[in-house]
Order: C-alpha cells, then sequence, then structure tokens
C-alpha cells in the first residue's frame, strides 16, 4: 500500500462518519507529506515544535497543521503565526502563552486548542486530571482570552491491545467532553472535538465517539527513530 492507497483507505473508511484524520507525519520526510497532500489529504499532525516549523516552510500553507506533542511555554512563539490547533494544552499557564503569542502575530482567527486529558495508566504521559481542566475553564485568566478557542479535548490511550481496556479510557474522555461541554460550553457550537485513536485503535475510538483519529503508522509506514 502507499501513501496515497492509505489516505484513499481512510477516505473511505471515514466517509459517513462524524470523525476526521489527523495523518501524523512525524520523523517522516517532506515528499512523504507531498505524497498525501497529492492524494487530497490537508490535515496533518506533527509532535515536534522544530519538525513542524521546518515542515511549514517547505510544504504548500494550505495544509491545516496540528500539534499533537507536548509544548513547553518557550517554544509557542515559534508555531502560533501558522499553527491550526494544539491538541496538547496541559496547563492554563501554556493556554495563557498561546493567547499572547496569538496576539502577538495579530492572527485573524484564533488558535484552536483543545485540552489533553490523561486517560492512561502510565504516569509519564502528559496531560490534565478532569478536575484540572476544570479549574481552567473556570479561571478569569481563561475567560477572558481573545486569541485562543477551546474546541474540544484529546487524550492517549494505554499502550495496550486490550480492547476492553481502551473502550474504557476512551468512555471516560468521551464522558469528560460531556460534562465539560454541558458545564462550560452550553449551546456552543465550537467544542465539539474529542481527539483520540491511533492506528492501532482507530476504529474502537470511532465507536466510542472520536472525531478526530490520530494515524501515523498505518499511513506512512513504521518510524525510524534512528536517523
Ligand atoms: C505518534 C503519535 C500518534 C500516531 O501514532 P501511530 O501509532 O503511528 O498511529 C498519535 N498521537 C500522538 C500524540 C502521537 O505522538
Amino acid at each position: 500500500m502507499t501513501i496515497a492507497d492509505n489516505i484513499l483507505y481512510f477516505d473511505e473508511q471515514l466517509r459517513n462518519t462524524n470523525c476526521r484524520l489527523v495523518a501524523v507525519s512525524k520523523t517522516h520526510p517532506a515528499a512523504a507529506i507531498k505524497e498525501a497532500y497529492e492524494a487530497g489529504h490537508r490535515l496533518f499532525g506533527e509532535n515536534k515544535v522544530q519538525e513542524l516549523v521546518e515542515k511549514y516552510a517547505e510544504l504548500p500553507h494550505d495544509i491545516t497543521w496540528h500539534l499533537i506533542g507536548h509544548l513547553q511555554t518557550n517554544k509557542v512563539k515559534f508555531i502560533a503565526e501558522f499553527v491550526d490547533t494544539i491538541e496538547s494544552v496541559d496547563s492554563l499557564k501554556l493556554l495563557v502563552e498561546i493567547n499572547k503569542r496569538a496576539e502577538m502575530y495579530g492572527r485573524t482567527l484564533p488558535i484552536n486548542c483543545l485540552l489533553q486529558i490523561s486517560i492512561a495508566d502510565e504516569l509519564t504521559k502528559y496531560g490534565m486530571d478532569y478536575e484540572e481542566a476544570v479549574a481552567l475553564l473556570q479561571s478569569e485568566e481563561y475567560r477572558s482570552m481573545k486569541y485562543i478557542r477551546v474546541v474540544g479535548v484529546m487524550g492517549i490511550a494505554t499502550n495496550t491491545s486490550d480492547e476492553a481496556k481502551l473502550r474504557q479510557e476512551f468512555r471516560y474522555l468521551r464522558g469528560c467532553y460531556e460534562n465539560l461541554r454541558d458545564t462550560f460550553f452550553f449551546a456552543n457550537p465550537d467544542f465539539c472535538e474529542i481527539s483520540m485513536g491511533m492506528t492501532s485503535d482507530w476504529k474502537i475510538a470511532i465507536e466510542e465517539g472520536s472525531t478526530l483519529i490520530r494515524v501515523g503508522s498505518g499511513i506512512f509506514g513504521a518510524r525510524d527513530y534512528s536517523k
């Protein structure tokens, strides 16, 4: 299967669903992204700022870029001008910085942000507790922000083949999403995204309500971290 074949496969699979594909291109060269682009795909995800900046410069500017990896506050300035969505917002401090940098660039469109909620066992995974997300949305600082828009939640499930466990984690994230929506976004259609599901578990994630699956190796092949 070529990259183009894989893109067409996902187009097919996602037709008639409420879910979109974020093609996760990390570690793969711009040429691989170009192949997906030429097959019609426009939504890509990267997990490192440096890599995202380089690829942004090299590739057509009608690509929609999502940053999906942990973001340090001191690096927001490098992507604030062009990034569409930051999926990995895990603190109020980070959101404050994103808002500030988006304002400095005089963006006409706000930066979309997803609140990353920790749903997996692994303590090493970034993300907020549900309670922290609530505190963020209740804060005065958040309410005064004009250059960001919180559009949903994101979660990274445990790396396991245990389907029951994956379902439980995805369901938990969906529950968080619904509670936040009903509490803070009543009648506000902006808050509509649940980003969950990767190459090994995207089908389950869609069954559990995902609106954004983040698929890397399933499109671009295995990653080589030795280069
Ligand atoms: C790498 C990555 C993915 C994609 O992983 P695959 O297993 O290759 O599909 C999804 N989400 C995040 C946050 C990632 O860092």
